[in-house]
């Protein structure tokens, strides 16, 4: 359990403001604290949040990307760390309340806090659904090793490291509705195998009928993967782990992991433990107030409103505005009166959207059907009266602004009923965009609506990704983003050709890396607010691009650089890297991976003087303390006595070596010496995404240099073999060979020339793996190996530039750079001290 919370948000004696405490820190609680802020909530409410992940809050919708790889888990955030502080909000993260007292007006929590509020807001929302199958459980209550729910970012990095261990390769995904379907492409992406198991008839019954559901099922099938409807798990078979699925009437399917995503269940225990009233869910009233409880509110899928519970986001946007309307007072009119469910998503690809009946109910209702199975499209409409009442669309999307408008306002619809399908004279796409109310819902995921982005490029933003960005329209699912850009395209008037910050270095300065390097140079910009000034429109400073144009800067002018420490994030602030509980870990140097009794006594000593709950070796065979608050970090790095070993940053980080020829039976190169060597001269130089290295001492390849930026093996005749653009993350991706070399100094020479070039060429964030496709091995071997393009003598000179100019970081702990550098801003909770096993 962790503590992270805002000194700002403390109590102060002459505080009179009404205290706030809202249970669950989810995409509702965190939203409707968002909604009060804007109604000028702040100034009556003392606000204080608690979530039982010790995370800040993050969009739960985007779990799908993270598994697949396609999105990092930093990236999902919606509010960060910072965003607490500056709106005076205390945060306790990790902390799970157990019970409210609603007459003294307390909140318990698992950390023995007892919490007073004069208003309350219940957003606790949901849990997965764990059917009854045997198996399931270990004997003392856990999930059996290998089975997963899909629910957290917990769950979500547990299954991605599961899936990336080498011997695992099948799953069996139990549900086929939205979860199951997501869960099961994004475990494809990390070589698994998967069969999704679904009791219903077809897939995603929820949201389409049986011929809809065959559609999706043939596009599904295409992707690789296997579907059995009407079928039943009855038993995990393992015993110690997974090994495969038992089916109540086929054969068993054998596999390494089980995922449930079966449906979910709100979560009402505190809810029920306090005695509020607790139906499927927390009951409310139209003005989102538990009946009878003056001051506490419930919002999201914790709620059953009017008989309804909801299971997706946008129902939880209109509930928190009415929510908030009522606690800040701002109209204590509002009701919210239900959601109708217009569903828009993207399913494993396939763009999926479903509103109201799936199927005619009457003998008068008529039925529009399209299907063409062979590109996996279907469209169905039923029509009562005149007006829609349900539609299904798969795989085209296109109509769904209009028919979305129609259903919900019962618009007169054409004549000629198949242009509700088509664009054959009735409401084209534009017409549709332009007939969409301005409350109308754009973005289901971020809970955007047509006015917002209308008021954004009337504001004079009339680039795509400049609107996505102002009102994170888009940046959910992704499903909306066409209906997005026709919204912003109608707003301009047709403006908004082509997006040309794609191509820009850094979203905030609209240059490409080149030309954006050459007006640096010329300019002679030190400073990344020189750069602003002198680059950014309006001279305007943008927070996004402050680390990419840090790096660059300190690339380009090595000691020439101004540091501004504002561009850094808390990483390079700091110097070491920043871990969940907002403790930090603190990785010495050890070159090659080198260490000698006396460093390692050393670090014992240190790891006893300052509790450090947990020493580790890394995977770069380097030693990791982790749990060191940030004030105890200059005086770890004093006592240690050895230089930063940069695990943080977007720098050059290690060279892993093997054993090699001094010990080694098989060695033909001397790896571990060759290591240090590389590792001496390039230490911490910057770039634009980490850079991890390796050398082996034979194609044994102990060291696993072909799954390294750079990776350098020795082979027959005192040879070495440079590959470069491998990667054995996220994303795995085998080196390619850019030379064999007579000699350990060229290796050197052509691994820094090759790590320039990347340095000037590579976008912000852009890792070899990828750099090296998108340039092409044989573009590198000409430049880097036979100097095609005259620019060898040039790239080495920038590069021996940066290498002068390397000061150890660690320097700052005597002499900090700021008074409050290391003063940390959060009281911190020590996390529990780790056991050696
Ligand atoms: C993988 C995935 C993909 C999805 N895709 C989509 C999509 O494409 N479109 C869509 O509309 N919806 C989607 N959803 C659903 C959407 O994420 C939910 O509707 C939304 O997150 C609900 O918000 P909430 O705040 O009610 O619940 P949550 O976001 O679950 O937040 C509740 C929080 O409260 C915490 N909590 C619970 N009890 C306590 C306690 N006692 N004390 C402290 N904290 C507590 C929980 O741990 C949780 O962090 C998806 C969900 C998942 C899991
Ligand atoms: S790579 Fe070759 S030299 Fe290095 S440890 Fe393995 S077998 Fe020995």
């Amino acid at each position: 359990m962790t503590a992270l919370a805002s000194r700002s948000g403390r109590s102060t004696p002459a505080d009179t403001r009404r205290r706030l405490v809202v249970i669950g820190n989810g995409m509702a609680g965190a939203r409707a604290v968002e909604e009060i802020l804007a109604r000028g909530g702040a100034v009556q409410h003392r606000i204080t949040m608690f979530g039982d992940e010790p995370y800040g809050n993050y969009n739960r919708i985007m779990l799908s990307h993270v598994l697949s790889g396609e999105e990092d888990a930093g990236g999902i955030f919606l509010n960060s760390l910072d965003w607490y502080r500056e709106n005076d909000i205390t945060l306790h993260a990790g902390v799970r309340v157990e019970k409210i007292d609603r007459f003294a007006k307390l909140v318990f929590s698992d950390d023995g806090r007892a919490t007073p509020y004069d208003v309350l807001i219940i957003a606790t929302g949901s849990r997965s659904f764990m059917p009854a199958v045997e198996g399931l459980y270990t004997p003392g209550g856990r999930l059996l090793p290998g089975v997963f729910a899909f629910r957290t970012i917990d769950d979500t990095r547990g299954m991605v490291s599961y899936a990336q261990e080498d011997h695992h390769r099948r799953a069996v995904v139990i549900g086929g509705g939205l979860l199951g379907l997501e869960a099961a492409r994004g475990l494809q992406s990390h070589g698994i195998g998967v069969d999704v198991v679904h009791s219903g008839g077809h897939l995603m019954n929820a949201q389409m009928g049986p011929d809809g559901g065959a559609v999706l099922r043939r596009s599904v099938e295409a992707l690789g993967i296997r579907v059995h409807t009407s079928s039943r798990t009855t038993a995990i078979l393992g015993g110690d782990k997974v090994r495969g699925v038992q089916l109540r009437d086929a054969p068993d399917i054998a596999c390494d992991m089980v995922v449930v995503a079966a449906g979910i269940r709100p979560n009402v225990e505190v809810a029920v433990t306090s005695g509020l009233p607790v139906e499927r869910a927390i009951v409310v009233d139209d003005h989102m107030r538990v009946p009878d409880e003056d001051e506490i509110y419930a919002v999201g899928e914790c709620v059953q409103h009017r008989g309804e519970v909801y299971g997706l986001v946008a129902p939880l946007w209109e509930q928190a505005a009415v929510l908030a309307d009522h606690v800040t007072g701002a109209n204590p009119k509002a009701t919210y009166l239900g959601s109708r469910t217009a569903t828009k998503l993207k399913v494993a690809g396939v763009d999926v959207a479903s509103m109201g009946l799936q199927a005619p109910e009457r003998d008068t209702d008529e039925h529009v059907v399209f299907s063409e199975p062979s590109r996996g499209v279907f469209k169905s409409i039923v029509i009562r009266d005149s007006k829609i009442v349900g539609a299904t669309l798969l795989g085209d999307s296109r109509k769904v602004a209009y028919l979305t408008q129609a259903f919900d306002r019962g618009l007169p619809l054409p004549e000629e009923r198949v242009s509700l399908l088509f664009d054959l004279g009735g409401p084209g796409e534009e017409d549709g965009v332009a007939e969409l109310d301005g409350d109308a819902q754009v973005c289901n995921c971020n809970g955007v609506s047509k006015q917002a982005i209308t008021d954004t490029v009337k504001g004079g933003c009339t680039t795509l990704s400049g609107v996505m960005d102002a009102t994170r329209a888009g940046k959910g699912c992704g499903s909306c983003k066409l209906l997005v850009r026709q919204v912003v395209e109608w707003a301009a008037d047709g403006a908004v050709d082509e997006d040309p910050a794609a191509a820009y270095y850094v979203p905030g300065v609209p240059l490409e890396k080149a030309a954006l390097m050459a007006a640096i140079r010329e300019q002679g910009l030190r400073s990344v607010s020189a750069v602003f000034a002198a680059l950014a429109p309006g001279g305007a400073e943008d927070a996004k691009s402050k680390m990419g144009l840090a790096s660059l800067l300190k690339m380009m002018w090595a000691g020439e650089y101004i540091d501004e420490r504002d561009a850094r994030f808390v990483n390079d602030r700091v110097h070491a890297n920043i871990q969940r509980d907002g403790t930090f870990s603190v990785v010495p140097q050890m070159k090659g991976g080198v260490t000698s009794p006396e460093q390692l006594r050393r670090i014992a000593d240190v790891a006893d003087k300052y509790n450090i709950p947990m020493v580790k070796l890394t995977g770069g065979q380097r030693i990791d303390l982790l749990g060191v608050p940030k004030e105890d970090l200059p005086k770890v790095w004093a006592d240690l006595e050895m230089p930063s070993g940069y695990a943080y940053g977007k720098s050059f980080r290690t060279v892993k070596t093997c054993v090699g020829q001094e010990f080694c039976r098989f060695g033909t190169g001397d790896s571990t010496k060759l290591g240090i060597e590389i590792e001496s001269r390039f230490q911490g130089i910057e770039s634009p995404a980490k850079l991890k290295l390796a050398v082996s001492g034979c194609p044994r390849n102990c060291a696993e240099s072909l799954v390294k930026d750079v990776g350098v093996v020795a082979v027959d005749g005192g040879r070495w073999e440079i590959y470069v653009g491998g990667a054995a993350g996220a994303h795995i991706r085998k080196g390619d060979l850019l030379a064999t070399v007579d000699d350990p100094e060229t290796v050197t020479l052509l691994a820094g020339r090759f790590m320039q070039y990347y340095r000037e060429r590579a976008n912000w964030l852009e890792r070899t793996y990828a750099f090296v496709p998108r340039v092409g091995i044989e573009h590198l071997r000409a430049v880097i190996v036979d100097d095609a393009e005259g620019l060898a003598a040039q790239l080495d000179a920038a590069m021996q530039e940066s290498v002068d100019a390397y000061v150890d970081p660690w320097n700052e702990g005597n002499d900090p750079f700021t008074p409050g550098q290391f003063r940390t801003s959060l009281p911190l909770e020590v996390l529990p001290q780790v056991p050696v096993r």
